[in-house]
């Protein structure tokens, strides 16, 4: 077989010119306000490969921007260069199928169907593979440019997966709801019930504890965001330091009958990964309302669906997976 590419053949490389010109030919001159410029695909091929100048000298087609589909998302339908990456994610990974594309020819659009809201709790993940400046992050529109935005690594705290990305994909909450962190209800410093609750330092609050505890019973209980490495340190404190066993940090109120399999999880007995989910020939989901508590499993629930595995969820009221699963 004999490749040709634009390096080695004219009619190549002129071909290549000809779809960036025609990609270009209704895109906006928005770089320098565009939230994507700075890692833009479009744009560095445009610099790479593109014509340098446009031929074409008519009205460029315009539309009403941005278009919100959400109170997350916005929809830029100038810079959108019709890939369909946004589609295809709603229709075969989260299976949320809000947002379509509509029309054809030079019409062609993403849309939303009059009335309906972008209300996928995955919704984020189009933002991010949108190769282009067409759908962008209401929380983050003209907060910043790419180069200006440093990276380190977290973790989500939102639920058990304590992972911000898995498979490629993250949830709008883990997405979009970290800024509780800085809300100014957070409390920055321990307070004593002593008269009141009043201010204390760690040094105060920490020797009052022990106090208390000193021949006495104690019991913990943690916040439910703690990282597994904090939550284990606090646990190892609150056994061998404390003495106790009496510690709880669940951030949802517990079904008594999860107990056993919480204990076996925790305890390795049911060492499961997200991998041994998704290669399931079957799976049984009892009382989890996967898209909501662990929503990064719910996608790989139906990453196994779609590759034949059969799913029973055993629920008392109808959960997400109901499109993909057997509801008992
Ligand atoms: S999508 Fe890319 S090429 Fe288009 S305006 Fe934004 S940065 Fe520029
Ligand atoms: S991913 Fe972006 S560029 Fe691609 S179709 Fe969707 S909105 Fe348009």
């Amino acid at each position: 077989m004999k490749v040709f590419t634009q390096f080695t053949d004219e009619e190549v490389r002129k071909a290549q010119v000809s779809v960036l010109e025609l990609l270009l030919i209704n895109h906006p001159l928005d770089c320098p306000v565009c939230d994507r410029g700075g890692e833009c695909p479009l744009q560095d091929q445009a610099l790479a490969f593109g014509p340098g100048a446009s031929r074409y000298e008519e009205a460029k087609r315009t539309y009403r921007k941005p278009l919100p589909l959400s109170p997350l998302v916005n929809l830029d339908r100038e810079r959108c260069v019709l890939c369909a990456r946004c589609t295809r994610f709603c229709d075969q990974i989260s299976g949320d199928r809000f947002i379509e594309l509509f029309d054809r020819g030079g019409a062609e659009q993403v849309g939303i169907s009059a009335g309906q809201d972008f209300r996928s709790p995955f919704s984020g993940n189009t933002v991010q593979i949108c190769p282009v400046g067409a759908l962008t992050a209401t929380t983050y529109r003209f907060a910043a440019r790419p180069f200006d935005v440093a990276t380190g690594d977290t973790i989500c705290p939102h639920c058990g997966d304590n992972l911000d990305v898995n498979d490629a994909w993250a949830c709008d909450k883990g997405r979009f709801a970290f800024s509780f962190v800085d809300q100014p209800t957070r409390l920055t410093t321990p307070l004593l019930r002593d008269h009141g609750l009043e201010p204390a330092s760690f040094d105060e609050t920490l020797a009052a504890v022990a106090t208390w505890c000193r021949g006495g019973r104690a019991a913990v209980l943690a916040g439910g965001r703690l990282s597994n490495e904090d939550a284990y340190a606090l646990s190892k404190l609150a056994r061998t330091g404390l003495r106790t066993n009496d510690i709880d940090a669940r951030p949802f109120p517990c079904d008594p009958s999860a107990l056993p399999a919480e204990r076996a999880q925790a305890t390795g007995g049911m060492a499961v990964t997200y991998r041994d989910v998704e290669l399931a020939k079957l799976i049984v989901v009892v009382g989890l309302d996967a898209e909501q508590e662990v929503p990064i499993l719910h996608l790989r629930i139906r990453k196994a669906a779609r590759q034949g595995a059969r799913i029973v969820v055993i629920h008392p009221r109808r959960t997400r997976s109901y499109d993909v699963a057997e509801h008992v």
